[in-house]
């Protein structure tokens, strides 16, 4: 419903003091006024003259200095967080756009990694180029204040108005989720992704708490056996191809290699298995025992009669599964327990292949291990 929403900047007043010293050097200092009830968080960038932003300012808490300015003559620039307290940020490198904390680490869509400041959202390096324009023209007047009024920007959102020149605004995006590594909030377009901050991706998390509790739920409330079956062995197919999406990106691989990954589908357990081990060393069914092994790879081939062929064994079927206790034709039921048994499975293997794919990329270990710390502060 939210899908898309223009999110207002957070408002505020900033002004620039201009003054010149006994020995005539010209210096300025920047206040930020907000009386706004919304939140409002704050990030600055070194940016030279003419609005390019060249590197982040870590702001630290009172008392502790900045890093230094990459180059002489930079300008620091403030820049504000829309009135969620969020930040708009944009991928140079697939020009993919998400809302998420002040400095991400990577990009949730391609996983393109840089420092915080490239990743400033285009409304932000309006802002940019307007605020060194301000200073710069400040700079050639005379002392004194000299004010840029975000209150009008955040003001002017849904309003008929011409809107200030230098207006900043964000857009919601799809999907707002906490990551379960780091707990950083990301707001991203389509469902899936990398944790901007940590580059943990979000599939995991969605399959264990939205995917296969959903389905649990229509079994506990009498939903055919055979429709769940079906629709966990489908929702498994989706999540495999999103690593395998990934992987044919990430990993160099030859063309028909990277056609099986990301044109052709996951409903054979052994060929998936085979695809993932012998390419990437990720075992599917790692720590499961064989019986359980089985038993999946026979919900796989079941999936394709419930899916295409109303619940009767057809010839594929029989070739395929090798199943000798049915014969062609045949109904075939599946009972809510086996349907319970393959979720509790397909979690399993989705965790090997998620943990087994960040082996090979890995998480951002810092805010991890911050967020790890905090909740061992909280828990005391
Ligand atoms: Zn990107
Ligand atoms: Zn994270």
């Amino acid at each position: 419903m939210t899908d898309f929403k223009e999110i207002a900047h957070s408002g505020g007043k900033i002004t620039f003091s201009i003054m010149t010293d006994s020995e005539g050097r010209r210096g300025f200092q920047v206040g930020i006024r907000s009386s706004r009830p919304n939140p409002m968080s704050m990030i600055a960038v070194y940016a030279l003259p003419q609005g390019i932003p060249v590197g982040s300012i870590q702001l630290g808490g009172i008392g502790s200095p900045w890093n230094p300015a990459p180059f002489p003559g930079c300008y620091p620039v403030m820049i504000q967080s829309d009135s969620e307290g969020r930040f708009g940020h944009h991928c140079p490198s697939c020009d993919g756009y998400w809302r998420s904390g002040p400095w991400p680490n990577v990009c949730p869509y391609c996983l393109f990694n840089a420092e915080g400041y490239q990743f400033l959202s285009n409304a932000q390096r309006g802002f940019v180029r307007h605020y060194c324009d301000v200073l710069t023209q400040a700079f050639e007047g005379e002392d004194g204040e000299v004010l840029i009024d975000m209150d009008l920007v955040a003001d002017a959102i849904n309003q008929e108005v011409d809107k200030p020149r230098f207006y900043v605004s964000e857009q919601s995006q799809q999907r707002k989720f906490n990551c379960i590594a780091c707990d950083e909030v990301n707001d991203i377009l389509g469902r899936f992704g990398y944790c901007s901050l940590c580059a943990t991706r979000n599939d995991l998390a969605d399959f264990e708490m939205f995917t296969v509790p959903a389905i649990r739920e229509r079994l506990k409330a009498g939903a055919p056996p055979e429709d769940c079956v079906r629709d966990a062995v489908a929702s498994f197919d989706s999540f495999v191809a999103q690593y395998a999406k990934q992987l044919a990106v990430l990993v160099p691989l030859t063309e028909p290699r990277v056609n099986r990954l990301t044109k052709q589908r996951f409903h054979n357990l052994k060929d998936c298995r085979t695809i993932f081990k012998n390419w990437f060393d990720i075992e599917l069914c790692a720590g499961l025992k064989e019986s359980e092994c089985r038993s999946v790879e026979l919900m796989f081939h079941r999936r394709h009669i419930y899916e295409h062929n109303g619940g009767e064994v057809d010839q594929k079927y029989l070739d395929d599964s090798g199943d000798k206790t049915v014969k062609l034709k045949q109904a075939i039921y599946e009972s809510k327990e086996t349907a319970h048994d393959l979720l509790g499975t397909l979690l399993k293997m989705a965790k090997n292949l998620h943990y087994g794919f960040h082996v090979l990329f890995p998480p951002i270990d810092a805010p991890i291990q911050e967020f790890k710390d905090k909740k061992k502060r909280m828990g005391k």
